[in-house]
């Protein structure tokens, strides 16, 4: 238990993915003139380096949020191990040469923590990503609360120190308490206005259905919340009925949900030249939102084709996007 960190994924296709949904839920639910309450149950540490010994170690950041700004100067490693910025030209964003508005609204909120980065474009700039904590926080105004759930130790201690430095007092609180519990103390919340952010590790194959109890749970409680869910697309059976089962909860509760999936690349094994089998990563990854704002589904419309024209790595790149309800 607890070897996830999240630094070694920050800014990994699946938080293009996760985070740009984050952005545009955020963007439309704080454009109400009524107070919202923002749940994160996995918070993760808030902030993490791009230039730090974690991402730099895994480099996903390079095929993720660095690719969805090759069209710009996107940093990328030499053969003696240099960075050096290049200009990327040899991907075509699908249908038009500009970004779709979620993506860059996503942009935005990245040069915000980034002020070199803001002001030259330049992605050899960008430093510092923000976890879904930060994003949340950017939207909010002063009668929203931010309540933030991580068990792990260094994590949890990172995003308090990263939390108090905001200085936005009780706005914003931290705990380190389990999120699927904690969740139910909350729901439903005084301002009857809520989004919930449900994004596990799923290091432990009980976590698939931690989620799918927590959001029945949570939609008992509180019918008409925001639930967000995020989770890997692996060959897994958990992996694969977290969607069913939510769809399930969503249908028999009369609510309306939606699903996005993006893949960037095949799932299978690949041998290498000795013949030793090379995991290929993690190869796609979903979003289940119930009660999605009806706006969501035109945003994800537009800048899904573009994730997959920018970040896909093989033919077998392609999104999905259902909803109901
Ligand atoms: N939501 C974050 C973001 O988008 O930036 C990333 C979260 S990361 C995928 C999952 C986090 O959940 C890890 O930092 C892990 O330590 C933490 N965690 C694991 N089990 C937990 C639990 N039961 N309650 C709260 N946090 C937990």
């Amino acid at each position: 238990m607890f070897s996830y960190r999240h630094a070694f994924h920050a800014g990994n296709h699946a938080d293009v993915l996760k985070h740009t949904t984050l952005v545009a839920l955020m963007k439309y639910l704080t454009a109400k003139d009524t107070a919202l309450s923002v749940i994160d149950t996995h918070a993760g540490a808030g902030l993490y380096r791009l230039d730090g010994d974690y991402t730099e170690t895994s480099g996903e950041a390079r095929e993720g949020v660095f690719k969805l700004l090759s069209k710009e100067k996107t940093p990328q490693k030499t053969p003696d191990g240099q960075k050096k910025p290049v200009l990327n030209a040899t991907k075509k964003v699908a249908s038009t040469d500009v970004l779709a508005p979620a993506l860059q609204d996503y942009i935005h909120v990245l040069r915000g923590l980034n002020p070199q980065f803001a002001e030259t474009g330049e992605a050899a700039h960008l430093k510092i990503y923000p976890g879904s904590p930060f994003i949340e926080q950017q939207f909010l105004s002063g009668r929203d609360k931010l309540k933030l759930f991580e068990l792990h130790p260094t994590d949890f201690k990172s995003l308090s120190g990263n939390i108090e430095q905001l200085g936005v007092g009780r706005q914003v609180t931290v705990a380190r308490e389990d999120g699927f519990e904690a969740l139910k103390t909350f729901l439903p919340p005084p301002a009857r206005r809520a989004m919930v952010l449900c994004d596990p590790s799923y290091e432990m194959k009980s976590d698939y259905a931690r989620v799918s109890a927590c959001m029945a749970d949570a939609v008992k409680r509180f019918a008409t919340g925001t639930y967000v869910v995020w989770y890997p697309v692996i060959p897994r059976p958990e992996a694969h009925d977290l969607p069913r089962k939510l769809k399930t909860l969503a249908v028999k509760a009369s609510r309306s949900w939606l699903h996005a999936v993006l893949t960037v690349k095949s799932s299978k094994l690949i041998t290498d030249t000795d013949g030793e089998v090379i995991r290929p990563g993690l190869p796609a990854s979903g979003m289940f939102i119930i009660n999605p704002p009806h706006t969501l589904k035109a945003d994800l419309q537009a800048a899904l084709p573009q994730m997959v024209a920018l970040l896909g790595q093989d033919r077998n790149a392609g999104f999905t996007l259902n909803h109901g309800g």
